[in-house]
């Protein structure tokens, strides 16, 4: 099974995915995380993603396109996979669909956390005293939340006109979040 998990910075799709990826036995593939082991190895990928990330933009869709291409066709994703930070832009969005046709795969559920934004920001400043990310300073998430609405939302009609796109609150707990998502999936 191939799901994306859609929905704003701190939204709770990391968390979540952590938990299907066990429950379901396909791989989490969080675009933010490869590219966070990217700068952590100082890689030049990693030197200039580095500089966009800590700007709030995003990294050029070329790059992130080719990164999860090769990631899909790794072994430990023959069961499934679950994106989480991909795809962030419609260009994206359209890359992904011809790529998984090409590879003869599909997406099969298309997830949308709907979330309070004031709530979220808080969520976000928590995280960021906790793991200590460069990227959640506030002006910072001000901008990803912004570019969110601009570059990611309008990914959300793509993918309602295929009818692929299911949504759950994600200002719910996380164990009835869960709950919501193994629905959707059929999980049990
Ligand atoms: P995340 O952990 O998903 O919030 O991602 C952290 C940062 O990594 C984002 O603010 C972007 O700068 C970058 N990033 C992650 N995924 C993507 C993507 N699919 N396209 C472009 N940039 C991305």
């Amino acid at each position: 099974m191939n799901l994306i998990l859609l929905g704003p910075p701190g939204a709770g799709k990391g968390t979540q995915a952590k938990r299907l990826e066990e429950a379901l036995s396909i791989r989490q593939l969080s675009t933010g995380e490869m590219l966070r082991e990217a700068v952590a190895s100082g890689s030049e990928l990693g030197r200039e993603a580095k500089r966009i990330m800590d700007a709030g933009d995003l990294v050029p869709d070329s790059v992130m396109i080719r990164m999860i291409s090769e990631r899909v066709d790794q072994p430990d994703c023959r069961n499934g996979f679950i994106l989480d930070g991909f795809p962030r832009t419609v260009a994206q969005a359209e890359a992904l669909d011809a790529m998984l046709a090409e590879k003869g795969r599909a997406i099969d559920h298309v997830i949308e956390f709907q979330v309070d934004e004031d709530a979220m920001v808080a969520r976000i400043l928590k995280r960021r005293d906790e793991e200590g990310r460069s990227d959640d300073n506030e002006e910072t998430l001000r901008k990803r939340l912004d570019v969110y609405r601009r570059q990611t939302a309008p990914i959300i009609p793509h993918y309602r006109g295929k009818g692929a796109l299911k949504t759950v609150d994600g200002m719910a707990s996380m164990d009835a979040v869960t709950a919501q998502l193994e629905a959707i999936v059929g999980a049990t």
